[in-house]
């Protein structure tokens, strides 16, 4: 069946890419390359995507997993890139994702009443006016000191005089780039992940395909493609390098760390946009949780699990604090996690790049095409920008992209089974949030997930006490959405990661257990994926805390 990924699928994917002939090969399945994989099937093109480790397990699971104009842009006039990104928020929220994408508001809190009051509802007018006259999502309104008090209990009454509350969206952004694979895959791409590009092929001077190795079973193959698209982020560089091409631009890497605390721990109805010395700082709403973020500051270490440090994470409870009645600390966190940043810098003198606005797209060989930077909000117009680049090499006429038309895997009809929920719950024998929670995650798939459970309340049960995950979720990660590892399940199909004190821990043993049937581990390989996760949970929290203190409990207590 088309659209799913498991150990079936990957197997034939595989010999697919060792035998056909492609037009496009794209390298990197984060949302760059799985939007570009997206654009190019659906415009008709024969194209296989590579990842080295998981969908989204770059940047692309690791950002503030908003879908936003970016305010900050208003301030740098580029009210080019605010409108374009705004029509990607409303494009995604109504037509493309509307059971991923939804509105979510921010306070921007005022510490004055008059002058700052003005600025910021003059930018505010400006970013909605920026929408175009259709959007769906509400306009900015301003909130008194009285109102304030009603949605905002949790800000200090004695530093703020108001606020102004604005419209954005927001992601699980690790879910929605697997589901642009998934819808990839149903337009006809041969996808597989883990297999890495470990060299270009050449013929003269031109790029026809790549070499290519299994990390699973380590067999090294080749894949031929009229052109090679290279959606690799903070890792182009490396591509680069080892293929012996010279870029028309290189990547840069900036930090960016979050924290995660329990909903309990900040009382508020709305999220919070603050700004800082430096940026701006996100209180952004999580399910039962609060994401606040981010830091930027460069980075050159180890780009697979960059780590936060404590100067990270005072920095984010300092200048959430500002503004918190209730002073925030280190044992209320329960998660980190942390993106890098690409960022991209042309190359001087370079003939080969077109930049436009935040990414670049490069073509410094025959057969060879590149896209880097820009921002998750605008992958769909980076996808397009890349295969626009690589149709020129592919010597024949094809159609313009039209993935502005394209619901993903799980959009049709959502809005009219989300009106249905109280029947579902009927029709399916469970209970409306249940329905809800499908809904959230699969939209109009849902169904898949419930005969998978087959009416078995064990499956259709939490995978654990207060998580709102089902049993049944797990076993799906492995056998529609391409899990191949606790990692892929806790950090991206689901985000238990950073949603729970310990990471997912406690049940990691039990999510091995679930999923090992169906991936053929022997008991060996079973604890030597469970320590695997340990490890890394363990690595990016003794890194950024300081040592255990007797009287916290849950995240430190897994190191
Ligand atoms: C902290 C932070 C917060 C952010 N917040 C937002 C936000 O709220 N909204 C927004 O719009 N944008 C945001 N962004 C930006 C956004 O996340 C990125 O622009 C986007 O995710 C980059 O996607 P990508 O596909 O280009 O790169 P990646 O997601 O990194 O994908 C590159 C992929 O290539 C793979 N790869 C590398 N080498 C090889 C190889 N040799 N063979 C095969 N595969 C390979 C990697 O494994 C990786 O999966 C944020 C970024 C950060 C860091």
């Amino acid at each position: 069946m088309k659209s799913v990924f498991n150990p079936a699928q990957r197997e034939g994917a595989l010999t697919s890419l060792a035998e056909t002939q492609f037009d496009l090969l794209v390298v990197g399945g984060g949302v760059s390359g799985c939007g570009t994989a997206l654009d190019a099937a659906t415009r008709g093109l024969k194209v296989a995507m590579i990842e080295v480790n998981d969908f989204a397990s770059g940047t692309s699971s690791r950002s503030s997993k908003l879908i936003h104009g970016g305010l900050r842009y208003l301030e740098q006039y580029d009210f080019k890139l605010v409108r374009e990104a705004l029509k990607e928020r409303e494009l995604m929220v109504s037509r493309i994702a509307p059971h991923l994408v939804s509105p979510v508001s921010f306070l921007y809190p005022l510490h004055e009443p008059l002058k700052e009051r003005g600025y910021v509802g003059a930018g505010l007018m400006l970013y909605d006016a920026l929408r175009g006259r259709e959007h769906v999502l509400p306009s900015h309104r301003h909130v008194s000191v009285k109102r304030m008090r009603q949605i905002a209990p949790g800000l200090r009454p004695d530093v703020l005089r108001g606020g102004v509350l604005y419209y954005d969206a927001q992601v699980d952004d690790a879910r929605h780039t697997m589901t642009l694979a998934r819808t990839a895959s149903l337009y006809g791409a041969t996808i597989a992940t883990r297999v890495e590009c470990i060299d270009l092929l050449r013929e003269g001077d031109a790029v026809v395909g790549a070499k290519v190795r299994d990390v699973e079973s380590g067999l090294i193959f080749e894949i031929r493609s009229t052109v090679t698209a290279l959606a690799a982020g903070v890792w182009s560089d490396g591509l680069h390098e080892r293929a012996g091409v010279s870029p028309g631009y290189s990547v840069t890497m900036s930090k960016g760390v979050h924290i995660t605390v329990p909903g309990s721990a900040i009382a508020l109805e709305t999220g919070v946009i603050l700004k800082t010395d430096v940026s701006v700082l996100f209180i952004i709403p999580w399910k039962n949780e609060w994401i606040i973020g981010t830091t930027d500051t460069p980075w050159t270490g180890d780009r697979e699990n960059p780590l936060a440090t404590q100067e990270d994470i005072s920095y984010l409870l300092d200048q959430a604090n500002l503004v918190l009645l209730r002073q925030l600390r280190e044992s209320d966190i329960v998660g980190i996690f942390v993106g890098l940043r690409p960022l991209v810098a042309t190359n001087q003198g370079s003939p080969t790049t077109k930049i436009s606005r935040e990414h670049i797209v490069d073509h410094p060989l025959a057969g060879l095409v590149s896209v880097a930077g820009g921002k998750y909000t605008t992958y769909r117009i980076m996808a397009r920008d890349l295969v626009d680049a690589a149709v020129g090499d592919l010597n024949r006429k094809v159609p313009e992209s039209c993935t502005e038309e394209i619901g993903l895997i799980g959009a049709d009809g959502v809005v009219a089974l989300r009106n249905r929920v109280e029947l579902l719950a009927q029709e399916h024998g469970v209970t409306q949030t249940l329905i809800t929670h499908l809904l959230n995650r699969y939209g109009s798939r849902f169904e898949e997930v419930l005969d998978l459970a087959g009416g078995d309340q064990v499956m259709l049960s939490a995978i654990a006490p207060g998580l709102e995950y089902l049993r049944v979720e797990i076993l799906y990660a492995v056998l529609f959405e391409g899990a191949r590892s606790i990692e892929d399940v806790l950090a991206r199909r689901t985000r238990i990661c950073f949603e729970i004190a310990d990471g997912g821990l406690e049940i990691a043993l039990d999510v091995a257990g679930l999923i090992a049937g169906v991936l053929g581990w022997s008991d060996e390989r079973l604890d030597r994926e469970v320590s695997l996760y340990s490890k890394l949970i363990s690595s990016q929290r003794l890194s950024a805390l300081r040592p255990l203190d007797s009287s916290s409990d849950g995240l430190r207590s897994v190191s």
